[in-house]
């Protein structure tokens, strides 16, 4: 998707500009870390506002930033050095992406969507720099939140791992993987995922995604162990490191 211009946000010009060169390693993920409302352009214009006039920088610190409609906005582009990583020798290293969401706020598709593509953009212009980390990697910070981290954890921002229909990782629902063993009982916000998942692949009736683990989640994982025998393991209606591989991939019930 094309990229929205400095210009087009009213980008007021930078004081001044280091060059990012090829001692770059990848790209680091932040969020805003604050609740996220309202038109992105004129977050983004408010941020670089705030990055000159109160910090004293010389630019808005992210080298672009996404939105969750799947926007991706422009800030110093990929030449230039961030400011956002904490200490320059990180900002030599990593090249910074902003989300615009804060805590309780779910990326979507479309901005993990906006963050692959702009990682590929990235890579066009500095193709050995392949990492791809969150800024709390980094530093002792809760940036960029526990959903984008999960979802970096599951390789949804790389741009080698394209969502293609019927493979995996399509994970983009912005739950977080689960990372521990799911049954009837359970809740969380991994319970969502699961649930996202089944409807994804087919579930009947569709299941509510309300992160609780019920009869229901429990009859429709089950049958989806049915169908993948024997590689799911026993019919136990458990989530597994098995049942979630099958979870993970592909988008219908078949394999
Ligand atoms: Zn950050």
């Amino acid at each position: 998707m094309k990229t929205i211009k400095r210009h087009e946000w009213g980008a007021r010009a930078p004081r001044n500009r280091t060059p990012l060169t090829n001692s770059v390693r990848g790209v680091a993920l932040h969020w805003v870390g604050v609740k996220v409302t309202g038109d992105p352009l004129k977050i983004v214009k408010g941020i670089q506002t705030y990055h000159q006039d109160t910090r004293g920088w010389f630019d808005i610190a992210y080298n672009v930033a996404c939105s969750q409609d799947g926007r991706a906005i422009e800030c110093r582009g990929w030449r230039t050095r961030s400011g956002a990583n904490g200490s320059s020798k990180l900002n030599r290293q990593y090249a910074a992406i902003l989300c615009l969401i804060g805590p309780d706020q779910k990326p979507t598709d479309e901005m993990v969507d906006a963050v692959r593509d702009q990682i590929a953009s990235f890579r066009r212009v500095f193709p050995k720099a392949t990492e791809i980390v969150a800024h709390g990697d980094l530093q002792a910070t809760a940036c960029p939140g526990g959903d984008l981290k999960a979802l970096l954890e599951i390789g949804a921002f790389d741009p080698a791992n394209p969502p293609k229909h019927g493979e995996a990782p399509v994970v983009s629902s912005g739950y977080p993987l689960p990372s521990r063993i799911l049954k009837r009982g359970s809740s969380g916000d991994d319970v969502r995922w699961v649930q996202h998942r089944l409807n994804i692949k087919g579930a009947k009736p569709r299941l509510v995604v309300d992160g609780i683990f019920g009869p229901r989640s429990m009859r429709a994982i089950k049958k989806l162990q049915k169908n993948n025998q024997p590689e799911a393991g026993p019919i136990d209606g458990i989530v597994g490191p098995k049942t979630l591989k099958i979870l993970r991939r592909g988008s219908t019930w078949q394999k």
